[in-house]
């Protein structure tokens, strides 16, 4: 589903994407819609420029696997997480992936470019950002888990970082903050 324009979504075929070294494609089984979305559907949010196929919380079967990512095999139930750091720069050097200056995260727009997300028939992903599914957790349930992070994000993004535990849960759907 191509995000156009602001308030623009339409069903548009598109090529199934090819994994290259090291990335897997996703058969995608469920994908949340994140008030993010909503706000980059209505149009100014720079995380979401268009044109670009949105959804950073969803989960999976693996389609198929690129040369070096044979760790997991078509049918594989998986989750994914999203942010993509680079692991390099200073701020993913402190321990602060999450707020990464040169990361992607997928379904979104970042500094360092767009990158097509979930609410498509097959997303792309990295085998290292790939957790494995128990069986007991279904796809629905599994969802909204990737774009969790259990960081300070909110607090370094508010500037007021310095001094606060590492206590915040956030993903989409859901937000719950300790103070
Ligand atoms: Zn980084
Ligand atoms: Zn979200």
């Amino acid at each position: 589903m191509y995000f156009t324009v602001p308030r623009d979504l339409r069903y548009e075929s598109v090529p199934r994407p090819v994994p290259g070294r090291n990335e897997v494609l996703v058969r995608v089984k469920s994908v949340s819609i994140c008030g993010s979305d909503l706000s980059g559907y209505r149009g100014g949010n720079p995380m979401r420029v268009p044109p670009l196929i949105m959804g950073h919380e969803f989960s999976g079967e693996i389609a198929e696997c690129g040369e070096g990512a044979d760790k997991f095999k078509p049918k594989d139930r998986v989750g994914v997480i999203t942010n993509l750091y680079c692991g390099t720069c200073s701020n993913c050097r402190q321990g602060l992936q999450n707020v990464c200056e040169n990361r992607f995260i997928i379904g979104t727009t970042m500094k360092a470019g767009s990158y097509n997300g979930a609410m498509a028939e097959y997303v792309l992903a990295p085998a290292e950002k790939i957790v494995p599914l128990p069986d007991h957790v279904s796809f629905n349930e599994a969802a909204p888990g990737g774009a969790s992070v259990d960081s300070p994000a909110g607090d370094k993004a508010r500037g007021e970082y310095e001094g606060k535990e590492r206590r915040r849960f956030r993903c989409g759907t859901h937000r719950v903050n300790s103070p």
